[in-house]
């Protein structure tokens, strides 16, 4: 698939959908307490870049520092994307799950243990 060709990722049953410019070259595996639960790839964009069009408000949760919020359909219950709190980051997450299969085919998996070291593996 053209890398530069915009793809929309979207939840189990449609309610939400985030459109991206490109697919994610890279995607990140991260162990951490809270991804290893939710089991979600996350691809990382620019938030400029991204459009989120949600029918419905999304549940959110936030943990630990609670520097993001956790999006999640409130209807299906997709982990959708996760936005950062404070104004000045610049860059989200997007759940990689939603994505074609098709449009992960030559993405890299980075495998991050945020468990353990904080690096990636
Ligand atoms: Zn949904």
């Amino acid at each position: 698939m053209d890398q530069h060709t915009s793809l929309t990722a979207t939840c189990h049953c449609g309610a939400i959908s985030i459109t991206l410019k490109s697919a994610p070259a890279e995607i990140t595996h991260c162990n951490c307490t809270l991804c290893r639960r939710y089991g979600v790839l996350w691809a990382y964009y620019p938030i400029a870049e991204v459009v989120v069009e949600a029918r419905q408000p999304t549940d959110t949760y936030a943990w630990n520092g609670k520097n993001v919020d956790f999006h999640r359909c409130g209807t299906c219950g997709c982990i959708t994307h996760w936005l950062p709190r404070k104004p000045t980051r610049t860059s989200m997450g997007i759940n990689a799950r939603l994505i074609e299969p098709g449009s992960l085919k030559n993405a890299e998996i980075n495998y991050k243990d945020a468990a353990g070291t904080g690096l990636f593996f």
